[in-house]
């Protein structure tokens, strides 16, 4: 025998002795730049808002990919679109018009009451053109972002990005960035002038810790805007597609964005932005932006069959009774680690006292998948379609974990 042939019996060997998914993870981290830190699973297959590991293993998925599956995973309506179109035309560059486009454009912009929209790929990119676009329609530079915020990992959105662990490693960023505290109008106010060119605001802190915005904060940010001359950006990456209870979140509001940036959910999962311009704003000139992928027939088709699932199906009026639920039940666990229950519809936060990563290791112990949102917060974006049988799991294992008898040793 070879020595070559000694060392792959070897290997085969030891994968004998790896479950299926461990040996997914083995080769995944062979040939990963190592950006990502990765939970010791590997999801293959989902289901509604349940998710399954390749050993066969069932989650209720509170993760819903990090908001971008509302509608469900293996959502039939969407897949059927998908399965249609990649049959039909999967690319057509914007040179071009094209019909799943054109109908696409036309459901977007009755649903958020704007008139005009640019399609991307992603969120980062959503907040990409609403920065550019921001710079362009004002002539100004300056733009103001919150302390907390997250809008995306692009160089112009990054800078935008509060968390210094995403920002360090890549200054210089873009200038003209500056920070203020959420939810704190006497600190934008502060900022704010006739230099200013686009506060960019999300209604609800997702990766900041699931903060609510204040209603008068909100409509404070509003005015500022308005009487110095700076456009209203709003980011609804995460809080799209009826995942706070209303379709927008500043629908809650009466809020009325000068830009707004979508992405996430739009397309079910299929990668897809978009950033919509309001009517009072002049249409850009041409060729100042574009995109290879944007626009494309494949993800408008699914854009199309999500849009028309989440109205079928009252996703948003499921998500507020279902968030208030939840959210009442959360609260009334006992236990001296919870600081705050907080959301707004199924965009739900738990800040405990202690750091959540025991915890969220404990839960997927008991079958739940749930993120953080910085060192102390469990965050839960789960699919809209879930049930409250599901939920009510979920609050059972949450405080099953929390009273320490989840089995982590993680109870201080
Ligand atoms: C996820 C997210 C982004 C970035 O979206 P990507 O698709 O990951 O680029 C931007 N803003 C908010 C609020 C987000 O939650």
């Amino acid at each position: 025998m070879s020595a070559e042939n000694q060392v792959s019996s070897a290997a085969v060997g030891e994968a004998e002795s790896m479950t299926v998914s461990e040996q997914i993870q083995q080769r995944e981290l062979a040939h990963s730049v190592g950006v990502y830190s990765k939970r010791p699973v590997a999801i293959v297959r989902g289901q509604g808002a349940r998710l399954y590991d390749a050993d066969g293993r069932e989650y209720i998925d509170c993760i819903g990919g990090q908001g971008s599956s509302n509608v469900g995973h293996a959502n039939p309506a969407v897949a059927r679109a998908i399965t249609e179109q990649a049959g039909i035309l999967i690319g057509c560059p914007e040179l071009f018009f094209n019909d799943k486009r054109a109908a696409v454009m036309e459901r977007l912009c009755a649903l958020t009451g704007f008139p005009r929209v640019f399609l991307s790929n992603s969120g980062t990119e959503a907040m990409e053109a609403g920065i550019k676009f921001a710079r362009l329609l004002t002539g100004r530079t300056e733009i103001i972002a919150f302390m907390r915020g997250f809008h995306g990992r692009t160089m112009g959105a990054l800078s935008a990005t509060w968390e210094k662990k995403y920002r360090g490693p890549f200054e210089p960023l873009v200038p003209g960035f500056k920070h203020v505290a959420y939810n704190d109008l006497e600190a934008l106010r502060a900022a704010i002038s006739n230099e200013t060119a686009a506060v960019l605001l999300e209604v609800v802190q997702g990766e900041g810790g699931v903060n609510p915005g204040k209603a008068e904060f909100l409509a404070g940010v509003q005015a500022l805007c308005l009487e110095n001359g700076a456009l209203l950006v709003l980011d609804e990456v995460q809080t799209g597609f009826g995942r706070t209870g209303k379709m927008f979140a500043f629908q809650h509001n009466g809020l009325q964005p000068d830009i707004l940036c979508v992405a996430k959910s739009i397309a079910g999962g299929v990668p897809m932005g978009a950033t919509f311009l309001a009517a009072h704003l002049p249409d850009l000139p041409s060729q100042v932006h574009g995109s290879t992928f944007g626009g494309n027939p494949l993800a408008c088709a699914s854009a199309l069959a999500v849009l028309d699932y989440i109205e079928a199906n009252h996703l948003p009026e499921h998500a507020a009774e279902l968030g208030t639920w939840f959210r009442g039940q959360l609260s009334q666990i006992q236990s001296p680690l919870i600081r705050e229950v907080r959301g707004l519809g199924l965009m739900v936060g738990m800040e405990l006292k202690q750091k959540v990563t025991p915890y969220l290791q404990a839960l997927m112990q008991e079958g739940v998948m749930a993120l953080p949102a910085g060192l102390t917060v469990l965050r839960f974006l789960p699919p809209l379609v879930i049930s409250k049988d599901e939920l009510a799991r979920v609050v059972a294992a949450v405080e099953k974990v929390l009273s320490g008898e989840g089995g982590t040793g993680a109870e201080a």
